[in-house]
């Protein structure tokens, strides 16, 4: 430029001009001046500063060039060049570089935030750090890999490097210059080599190497965590066979079909892992901290050894000497241990999963197996407990105990019917000791329909005879029992085949049931309710009930739990929830029944407090058919 500008308002002037150097070359002059005036007004001076920049302008001249001609060079490199003005966001990016991203030449804005915002929300975070070190004059220059949108929606592996050029006088950065290269192809070699590195080809589960790393990871997990997992061996237990007769082809195609079979059956969390050959390895995470553990590993191994154990259709096509599909079994044997923390290293986690595995094998196969021998002994003796009820249920060894239930004046109402198990060599088993597994297995179907008819004959019975004629009967009905799709049915095909007048039976629902779909229990309960069949809530306060629901379901009775009753005298806070649900009671139009009762005390509280029917050992304990019908007052044997 040469010429000058003046600003008449302030009287200055700037410019630049040529001129002669003492040496006679041609130098370029910058002028900034003053006009002065005299009182008049007239022009009378000028005070100049004249400068010579024209080695300044040289070399700027020469940066312009060769930054062309480094931008040149890049773009002709591939890569994108971008050229940033930190002070006022202006940015401004090459035809390469909006190329990259496929966009044409007027797609993108001469701003910074055609950039920021392209950048892959997980990335960002790294390239600001890596951008502001720089910026800080931490790194001589930044450089960093990270993904950016394309306009089809893809993300675009490159690899950004800047620098920034000019800096002010206090050294702030002022323009920040830079590349963007598309290393999308390295990238996607890099994955290949990992993936062959840590995953199996075949199967594209985790191999070897990735599954003692996963496993690292878990037990550091378990450790902050304080939870147990659990490390299962999962050996195919005939592979060899098929792979030996029909080729590596089929062979191949079951462990794929076993891969899909297994991921399937546990949770997202939890890994499964090829361990090599016919062998595959599973992790399980979080699971409980206390013994529940052992419980929960069972059950995933035995859904494990179920899933693996269906048909396999194998396609033989490829084979012309066979037939097109075979139809394969197969069972495996599953070795387990579990950890908590890092007491265990992953070689010996995975050796004790060995052992464990063998000894299933040893077993008879298609069976599991804790190393643990007290885990072991757990699962043994609930594989023996489930074996003995199925043999309980077609023996028919269970016989029903009944329990007094009696009204203010301490007169029988009726009975609270409990059943026992007459084991042949552990003799008379308590319920708890068995209806939890029978709940956990569905055998509690067929044996609460078999104490349901039998409760029902007996009140049939007794109808005949005059002393025992007006005695209800209270039947207990678990959440799993209630819940099963034929229950209604049942109950009424019972009623109807023993003739049993429905207003003396009264079935008792427990709380859990309510964490269950309530619309289904609200029509279960009114169609039985339309037959005359009371309800009682059985171990009311232990559960989770709203209030809401409870108000929608056509009860006729709560009863109070034993716990409550038990401390009624001495603790104040269970004398109030037994207040509670009194009050509750008769405020929802309800009866109500303590049950637990041991002592006047108790029994004085309680009707003291509007109670009005009770059961508990005060009044009888639980006791056999015979003995119940017996005169009020004849021996009562304990049990
Ligand atoms: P539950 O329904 O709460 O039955 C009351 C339990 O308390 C009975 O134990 C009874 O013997 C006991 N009990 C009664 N009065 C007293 C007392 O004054 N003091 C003390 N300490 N205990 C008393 P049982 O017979 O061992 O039954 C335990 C549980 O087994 C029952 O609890 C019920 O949940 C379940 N159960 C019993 N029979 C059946 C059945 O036929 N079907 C189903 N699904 N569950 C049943
Ligand atoms: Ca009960
Ligand atoms: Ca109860």
């Amino acid at each position: 430029m040469f010429g000058f500008t003046h600003d008449e308002a302030i009287g200055r002037f700037i410019g630049d001009f040529l001129d002669e150097g003492p040496d006679g070359s041609t130098r370029l002059v910058d002028i900034n001046g003053r006009i002065g005036y005299d009182r008049e007004g007239n022009f009378c001076q000028t005070h100049c500063i004249l400068a010579d920049i024209t080695e300044r302008k040289k070399a700027e001249a020469a940066l312009l060039e060769s930054e062309e001609r480094w931008k040149f060079a890049l773009e002709g490199a591939g890569e994108g060049v971008w050229d940033w003005n930190i002070q006022t966001g202006d940015a401004v990016y090459s035809r390469r570089w909006k190329e990259m991203l496929g966009f044409a030449e007027g797609e993108i804005a001469n701003n910074s935030s055609e950039w920021s915002s392209r950048v892959h929300p997980e990335d960002m975070p790294r390239v600001m750090a890596v951008i502001q070190a720089h910026i800080d004059g931490k790194t001589p220059s930044a450089a960093i890999e990270f993904r950016m949108l394309c306009k089809d929606g893809t993300w675009l592996w490159t690899l950004g490097r800047g620098m920034v050029v000019s800096r002010d006088a206090n050294g702030k950065p002022l323009r920040l210059v830079g590349t963007n290269a598309d290393i999308s192809e390295r990238k996607a070699t890099a994955d290949k080599i990992e993936r062959l590195a840590f995953y199996d080809p075949l199967t594209d589960l985790p191999n070897r190497r990735l599954l003692l790393d996963r496993l690292e990871k878990a037990l550091a997990s378990s450790t902050r965590h304080n939870r147990h997992g659990a490390l299962m061996l999962l050996d195919m237990d005939d592979f060899k066979t098929l792979n030996d007769t029909l080729g590596h082809d089929v062979g191949d195609q079951f462990l794929v079909e076993v891969t899909s079979r297994l991921q399937a059956a546990v949770r997202e969390g939890d890994t499964v892992a090829r361990h090599g050959g016919d062998e595959f390895v599973v992790i399980l995470e979080d699971l409980s901290e206390d013994a529940l553990a052992v419980t929960q590993a069972e059950s995933v191994a035995v859904k494990i050894l179920h899933v693996v154990s269906q048909p396999y259709l194998l396609d033989l096509t490829l084979r012309a000497d066979l037939k097109n599909t075979l139809s394969y079994h197969c069972t495996s044997s599953i070795g387990i241990t579990l950890f908590r923390g890092h007491s265990l290293s992953a070689d010996e986690l995975m050796r004790r999963a060995d052992t464990a595995m063998y000894q299933a094998k040893a077993g008879g196969r298609n069976s599991l197996r804790f190393f643990d021998p007290e885990m072991q002994a757990v699962v043994a003796a609930r594989a023996t407990l489930d074996r003995d009820l199925r043999e309980a249920v077609r023996e028919g060894q269970f016989c029903l105990y009944y329990q007094p239930q009696v009204d203010s004046a301490g007169n029988r109402t009726g009975a609270e019917v409990l059943v026992r198990w007459r084991h042949p060599r552990r003799g008379l088993v308590p319920p708890v000791e068995f209806i939890p597994q029978a709940e956990a297995t569905g055998l509690i179907i067929p044996i609460g329909r078999w104490v349901l008819e039998t409760a029902c004959a007996q009140l049939v019975a007794w109808e005949a005879l005059p002393k025992m004629s007006h005695l209800t009967v209270a039947v207990n009905v678990s959440a799993r029992q209630f819940r099963h799709g034929d229950f209604v049915d049942q109950v009424l095909a019972i009623i109807d085949s023993t003739g049993v007048n429905p207003q003396k039976l009264k079935l008792e629902l427990t709380e859990s049931l309510l964490l269950d779909d309530v619309e289904d229990i609200i029509r279960k309960m009114t169609v039985l309710k339309g037959r005359g069949i009371g309800f009682s809530l059985d171990d009311f306060g232990t559960g989770y009930s709203s209030l809401s629901y409870l108000k929608r379901l056509p009860l006729d009775q709560l009863k109070i739990d034993q716990s409550f009753v038990r401390d009624v005298l001495t603790d104040p806070n269970d004398a109030a929830i037994a207040r509670t649900i009194v009050a509750l009671a008769q405020s929802m139009g309800l009866a109500v029944i303590a049950e637990g009762v041991e002592t006047e005390a108790q029994r004085e509280f309680l009707a003291a407090n509007g109670c009005t029917a009770y059961q508990g050992f005060l009044f009888g304990r639980p006791m056999p058919q015979w003995e119940f019908s017996l005169p009020t007052g004849a021996t009562a044997r304990e049990v």
